[in-house]
């Protein structure tokens, strides 16, 4: 289902000469959130546009993995980020409790544009683009960019490039249309470096990282009888794991994806300790037979069909009980 034309037309006729604007992503923000933002903030302050992005969770630190994008300088703390914009458009945020400490500009702002791809999102704006059959949310600012007439140089492809690779897993799931490929083609042209890129946010993790994922993956528990059977593999990543290593919770968001490589589990979690905020960050992922974001709305979080999360306040054991009752009541997808 792609974007009805007049919601275009109002997303459009905002951002066609806006002089300022306020950007904001969800809360830890990963490589679409973050890449999608800055596209669109950058290319907007190259045509004159007053841009500040911001997102609302501590530590307000770009992650390592995404250090190389350009026009990070856009990014401002919280604390700097006006109390009551008169726009506000927002990147990869389901709901406004996703914005964390932004959650509050929502009611505040003159209006506020919703760029997004999630299937749960709660529709908080008073403009949408959201397609929920977008791969990223970079799609759709790849879209709107060409539709303001702003130019997709190599730096905007940079953060767009980054924003479809994260979420397609490297052009893995299922998610990946030709239509993805073809995006991917033309940022490509533009003569940015997937080598480069994808080095910069898989293949540079400090040495810790490894050790840690040691530790988390030789503790991980295999539950074959677990989603009707289909199975599921899950970890733990505690606080004193990443003290012990040096590693902040930014830095994990790949272990999901090496404990997920298991034959004998369709789903995969891993409960990720958040030490400020004094829950876990559970990660989810499926093959394609069971819907996780569906799993993981009704567990209070959101996502994607085979890409999902939610925040637990419990312990693991609980966390993980919730979880599994859930899993067993999920109907098996067709693959
Ligand atoms: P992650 O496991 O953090 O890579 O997230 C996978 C997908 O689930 C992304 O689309 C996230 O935006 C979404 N997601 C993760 N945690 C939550 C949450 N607590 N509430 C809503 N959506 C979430
Ligand atoms: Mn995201
Ligand atoms: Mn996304």
């Amino acid at each position: 289902m792609s974007i009805p034309e007049d919601d275009w037309a109002q997303a459009t006729k905002l951002l066609g000469d806006c002089a300022e604007v306020v950007l904001a992503c969800h809360v830890a923000p990963d490589g679409d959130a973050l890449g999608s933002m800055i596209a669109l903030g950058g290319a907007l302050r190259r045509r004159g546009c007053r841009v500040i992005a911001s997102w609302g969770s501590a530590p307000f630190e770009v992650p390592q993995a995404y250090g190389f994008l350009p026009d990070l300088d856009l990014l401002v703390p919280v604390e700097q980020v006006p109390a009551a914009p008169d726009l506000l458009v927002t990147f990869d945020t389901g709901s406004p409790d996703r914005l964390g400490l932004l959650a509050d500009r929502v009611p505040s702002a003159g209006a506020v544009l919703v760029v997004d791809h999630h299937p749960s999102n709660t529709r908080y704006g008073t403009a949408h683009l959201l397609d929920p059959g977008a791969a990223a949310t970079a799609v759709v600012v790849a879209e709107l960019l060409d539709r303001l007439g702003l130019a997709i140089d190599e730096s905007a492809a940079a953060s767009l490039y980054t924003g479809l690779l994260t979420d397609t897993g490297s052009f893995r799931h299922a998610s990946t249309s030709p239509s993805v490929h073809q995006l991917a083609a033309r940022l490509l042209a533009t003569g940015i470096r997937p080598d480069l890129i994808s080095r910069a946010v898989y293949d540079s993790q400090p040495f810790g990282f490894v050790h840690l994922l040691g530790d988390v993956c030789s503790r991980a528990v295999l539950e074959p009888a677990a989603a009707g059977g289909l199975g599921l593999i899950w970890s733990v990543v505690e606080g004193v794991d990443l003290d012990r290593h040096g590693i902040g919770l930014a830095d994990v968001e790949g272990v999901i994806d090496v404990l997920r490589t298991a034959r004998e589990a369709e789903v995969a979690l891993v409960a990720k300790r958040d030490p400020l905020e004094d829950c876990y960050r559970v990660s989810t992922r499926s093959k394609g037979a069971i819907d996780v974001g569906a799993v993981c709305t009704a567990l209070g979080g959101g996502g994607h069909r085979f890409a999902a999360g939610f925040t637990s306040y419990g312990d693991v054991a609980g966390t993980l009980g919730e979880f599994r009752a859930r899993l067993a009541q999920a109907p098996q997808l067709a693959m």
